[in-house]
């Protein structure tokens, strides 16, 4: 039950944080129920449904979907495998900026998780950026069923300029987002802690920005419990079994 207990590492940075939730900035209680509700959808099978390298290959939306970006090496892959519990869902590679393709996953038909390709990879060719962004902007621009992008941030580097122009696509067409630290483990508690400030602080300009940054490790399994709790209020209602009933007799 370690990862899924409401409550993380604590940290004692004086006025940053108090001991509610070291997974969640500001710290706050997280309903253990909506806790188990997000343990039980993760324990669901994720499935890989498509790939899309061009709008007219997206697949049909019927789901509500949450998207995962942020720049190339930030984690991506291994927060993926770490909420899924599926070591190669997304895969893990040191390789900067190797995949670009928007991937969907499908996660017991109540919710979709969509991996969204990597930026701020400096030796990526320029028409290659450039056709990525295209589909990048396109996709945030017409998914109805997008609900929320978790924009993800290297917590030893904190926001940096590759990540504005995403920011500004989100803001701009509207999409709520949310800022997830990866890497906590590097860090001490109070260095995290400022950090998480400091996030914070620079999201509260953005209009479309959620106001809480969830703090994640996927190496030490920390703030995953809470990142789940989020992701699955969003998911569908399990399908109910059907009901045979028995056919009206005339009389
Ligand atoms: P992606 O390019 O965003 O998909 O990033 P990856 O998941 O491939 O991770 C990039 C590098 O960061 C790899 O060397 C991972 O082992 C490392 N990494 C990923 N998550 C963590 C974490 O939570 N803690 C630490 N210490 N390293 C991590």
């Amino acid at each position: 039950m370690d990862d899924h207990a409401p409550c993380g590492r604590r940290l004692t940075a004086p006025n940053v944080m108090t001991a509610a939730s070291a997974e969640i900035f500001p710290p706050r209680q997280i309903d253990p129920n909506i806790v188990e509700a997000g343990r039980r959808l993760f324990a669901r099978e994720a499935r890989f449904v498509a790939g899309a390298i061009q709008a007219s290959a997206l697949p049909r939306d019927n789901l509500p979907e949450i998207a995962f970006a942020g720049r190339s090496n930030v984690g991506k892959s291994s927060l993926l495998n770490a909420l899924t519990g599926r070591r190669a869902l997304a895969r893990t590679s040191n390789t900067p900026g190797r995949t670009r393709q928007i991937n969907f996953f499908d996660l017991d038909a109540r919710l979709i998780l969509v991996d969204l390709p990597g930026y701020g990879y400096a030796e990526a060719p320029k028409i290659e950026i450039k056709r990525w962004t295209d589909l990048l902007r396109r996709y945030l621009l017409i998914r109805a069923t997008l609900r929320r992008v978790c924009l993800l941030i290297d917590s030893r580097h904190g926001i940096k300029d590759a990540d504005y122009p995403l920011m500004l696509m989100l803001d701009e067409a509207g999409v709520s987002y949310q800022v997830v630290l990866t890497k906590t483990d590097k860090l001490g508690p109070s260095e995290l802690a400022l950090i998480a400030e400091r996030t914070r602080v620079q999201m509260a300009s953005h209009a479309a920005a959620h106001p809480e940054i969830h703090l994640t490790s996927a190496l030490e399994h920390q703030g995953i419990a809470a990142l789940r709790a989020m992701l699955a209020s969003f998911a569908v209602f399990p399908a109910l079994p059907s009901i045979v009933t028995a056919p009206v007799r005339s009389r």
